[in-house]
């Protein structure tokens, strides 16, 4: 018997999901087809397929084009996948890997992936991206042409550079780092990666309980003590003690013209948790100017929390409204001069590099992730291990980022 809704294929993807809703009508208890759990083929899991390379660990499901193990598929997924998840309410929607079943349910029977479609050269493809699982010659030359090890073991590369790498061509040399390194300097001597422990992640848009928006800038893995620069020449607008931030220091700075598509924009720069501060407000500061120390003051000080450097960046048209930047973790309002960075930013830096964000925004409102502002307009050192109080902590940034032209752990 016909069940009584019964949305044709697709119709969740035009956002009429009220079959997920459980106000829909007298069927509260009905889930949509797209939105269940269980699976209507049978996984076929085969191990050391050539055809379709996994990593490590990992199987190849032949019914469901997925690498998976026991309870995980392998990501990123197409952003209709994730949409989709978002709309049938399941809870793992931002994260790289999905449970296994989730996967399943939501890559769809086609050949590929919801929301993707198939090329000449049998690549699934939406606009910015290619989806795996690709072969592990494919995955090989990935690797050979700077595409980062773990991101060309995932699921979703760049679809230039897939293009490219399915037709043949070794796109390494030709496509090359775009406007990496330029006008500012690092913030940290050294590079750790991203602090990660019981209390939460520390890329940018991680979740944070009590605040929707998630996490509004990187923590910065360091030892106490650590001296912390100046990114650009400014001023400091604030150094002192703020609630929740513990030392603190504020700086003021134009960001570069040739990341601006020639607007004049400011950034407030945040430093929070910090051990000693270097500064008094209304200092002017060069780039390379020590502003303070890594620590663990303010809400950083709890134990099982690692030492790091809250860094945030938020973008405003006039230097006025940089210096009225408050830094609340919970406002989220964008600034013209925000968005205006975001496209610019794509245009002159990222789209030319293939360089994202995997696991988060590239920008909340007024704020830009700041470890695509830097990369592209500094030189970072090289991702190093950390002292072994610290190792357990540290996630390397190419588990947040992708990029084909450079390595996003390697120093530039
Ligand atoms: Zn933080």
């Amino acid at each position: 018997m016909r069940p009584i809704f019964s949305p044709a294929p697709g119709l969740l993807l035009l956002g009429l999901c009220a079959a997920c809703s459980p106000d829909a009508g007298s069927q509260s208890a009905f889930v949509a087809p797209q939105c269940r759990f269980d699976v209507d083929r049978e996984p076929e899991l085969v191990e050391g397929d050539v055809n379709h390379y996994c990593r490590d660990g990992y199987r190849y499901d032949v019914s469901y084009d997925l690498c998976v193990d026991k309870d995980t598929a392998i990501g990123p997924f197409p952003n209709e996948m994730v949409a989709l998840c978002r709309e049938c309410g399941l809870h793992a929607c931002e994260q790289t890997d999905w449970p296994v079943n989730q996967a399943r349910r939501m890559r769809g029977p086609e050949t590929c992936p919801h929301g993707t479609q198939e090329t000449d050269l049998g690549l699934c493809v939406d606009d910015r991206h290619a989806y795996g699982p690709f072969s592990a010659e494919m995955v090989e030359r990935c690797i050979d042409n700077g595409g980062g090890e773990y991101t060309c073991k995932t699921m979703r590369w760049d679809r230039r550079f897939a293009e490219a790498i399915a037709a043949g061509i070794d796109p390494g040399n030709s496509m090359g780092p775009t406007m990496l390194a330029g006008d500012w300097q690092y913030p940290l001597p050294l590079d750790h990666g991203l602090r990660a422990d019981g209390f939460g992640g520390g890329h940018f848009g991680a979740s944070r309980s009590g605040n929707a928006g998630g996490h509004s800038g990187i923590d910065i893995l360091a030892p106490i003590g650590t001296p912390l620069a100046a990114v650009c020449d400014g001023t400091v607008r604030y150094a002192g003690w703020v609630h929740g931030y513990g030392n603190f220091v504020q700086i003021l700075c134009p960001i570069p013209s040739s990341v601006t598509g020639g607007a004049s924009l400011y950034a407030s720069i945040a430093y929070a948790h910090l051990d000693e501060i270097n500064v008094t407000t209304d200092d002017a500061v060069n780039g390379g100017t020590v502003v303070g120390t890594v620590g663990k003051t303010g809400n950083a000080s709890a134990d099982g929390l690692h030492a790091h450097v809250h860094f945030e960046i938020a973008v405003h048209d006039t230097l006025h409204a940089a210096s009225v930047e408050g830094h609340a973790s919970s406002n989220h309002a964008g600034s013209s001069g925000g968005s205006k960075l975001v496209e610019e930013l794509y245009a002159a830096c990222l789209d030319p590099n293939g360089f994202e964000p995997t696991t988060g925004p590239v920008n909340k409102g007024r704020r830009i992730d700041p470890f695509l502002l830097l990369s592209c307009i500094t030189s970072k050192p090289n991702l190093t291990a950390p002292p072994s109080a610290l190792q357990s902590q540290l996630h390397a940034w190419s588990e947040h980022y992708a990029a084909t032209t450079f390595d996003v752990d390697v120093g530039l």
